[in-house]
């Protein structure tokens, strides 16, 4: 299970790590500019709505994205977890998302932020360049001369995204600094931003994101640790008070007695603590001298 946001801005590699992460967790990336993206090339009317404003590196109306991104979540895969990638972008955004993750029982666990300089924000969106074939994205600087997909022989063209043009590249991470970059601030407050260094080896970077994912599952695994203790400690007190006590009622050393017989794998450790509280009935119950145990249960009746 993993239910995360992806935070940062464009070109800090949310997409490509997105695509990493669900491949190794076998949880979808729900991307709101895939989501949009397909909804433009199919020619939809919340496409063709949302064209334009993404041409000019605008966000797209609150109401076109949150319809998209509902529709997305309550689909099969994401019920066991999802990574949110490029959503929530403003903060309006942010509390209709965690609204809706509440009705449908699905609350953030972590909101991991790639933190990139701008100026390697700017080369990566430049040099971007899209397979139309298979859809990989490329770095300019790592395409064969003849600029073609280099996963592929058969010379299949690459594209540069409408919106990785230069000028609207300034605009998109205004859009960035000004409505989205709040975010940080509000999942801070929260307790679930973690910031990862987004430069570097994809590998790397991928180990940086699973690490910082990891404290929030081992703290739920020792938050289950201790409750079996406390679960444990009140068994002894238990022990401790009936056979301590002077007026016992039958009823409590029946109990005692089942509860003595029916564990005999408990750890030595334990025993030693049981018998330190309640000898007679903790030695007795754990060697088959039945005789013994039924006479000091007869004694404390009285
Ligand atoms: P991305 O692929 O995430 O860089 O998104 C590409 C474009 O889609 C953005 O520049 C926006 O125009 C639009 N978009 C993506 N996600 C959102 C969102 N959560 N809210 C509004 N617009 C979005």
């Amino acid at each position: 299970m993993m239910r995360i946001v992806l935070l940062g801005a464009p070109g800090s590699g949310k997409g490509t790590q997105a695509q990493r992460l669900q491949a190794k967790f076998n949880v979808p990336q729900v991307s709101s500019g895939d989501l949009l993206r397909d909804a433009v090339s199919r020619k939809t009317s919340l496409g063709l709505k949302a064209k334009a404003a993404m041409e000019a590196g605008q966000l797209v109306s609150d109401a076109i994205v949150l319809g998209l991104i509902r529709e997305r979540l309550s689909r099969v895969d994401a019920q066991n977890g999802f990574i949110l990638d490029g959503f929530p972008r403003n903060s309006d955004q942010a509390a209709t998302l965690s609204k809706l993750l509440i009705e449908i029982g699905q609350p953030l666990e972590a909101v991991l932020l790639m933190d990139v300089r701008t100026k390697t924000l700017v080369q990566r969106l430049a040099g971007r360049r899209i397979c139309k074939h298979c859809g990989k994205v490329f770095s300019v600087a790592a395409l064969p001369k003849d600029m073609t997909c280099p996963k592929n022989s058969k010379g299949h063209e690459l594209y540069q995204r409408a919106d990785d043009k230069e000028e609207v590249i300034a605009k998109r991470l205004d859009v960035y600094q000004s409505q989205t970059k709040p975010l940080i601030d509000h999942y801070n407050k929260l307790g679930l931003l973690k910031v990862i260094k987004g430069e570097g080896d994809l590998e790397a970077i991928t180990a940086r994101m699973e690490a910082a994912l990891k404290p929030a599952k081992q703290k739920r695994k020792t938050n289950a640790k201790t409750a079996k203790k406390k679960t444990k400690s009140v068994r002894k007190v238990t022990v401790k008070k009936v056979v301590k006590g002077t007026r016992i009622k039958k009823k409590t050393i029946i109990k005692l007695k089942s509860v003595a017989l029916k564990k005999p794998a408990v750890k030595k450790s334990s025993r030693k603590t049981l018998a330190k509280s309640g000898k007679a009935l903790v030695k007795k119950s754990s060697k088959p001298k039945a005789k013994n145990v039924s006479r000091k249960t007869s004694v404390r009746k009285k």
